[in-house]
């Protein structure tokens, strides 16, 4: 048995909280990280959490967490 390896988060993924992906999955994910400028890569048949993907693909969050990065020097006072 080997170890499915979230390829978002690259945690380890349990049957019951992941699932592969199928091309347009990975589309997905891949336009996210262009979106981001991360260095995710995902190809068919990778493992994913079911959350990471939501969460990393969602348009809403993506904003947020790119806007994050541009003002990392910011004090939160
Ligand atoms: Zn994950």
């Amino acid at each position: 048995m080997d170890i499915k390896i979230c390829c978002i988060c690259h945690h380890a993924v349990e049957d019951n909280e992941g699932s592969k992906l199928t091309v347009k999955g990975c589309t997905g994910i891949n336009d996210a990280s262009m979106k981001r400028q991360d260095n995710v890569y995902a190809v068919p048949g990778n493992c994913f959490h079911i959350a990471c993907r939501k969460t990393y693909t969602n348009a809403n969050v993506i904003a947020r967490d790119t806007k994050k990065k541009t003002l990392v020097q910011t004090p939160d006072l």
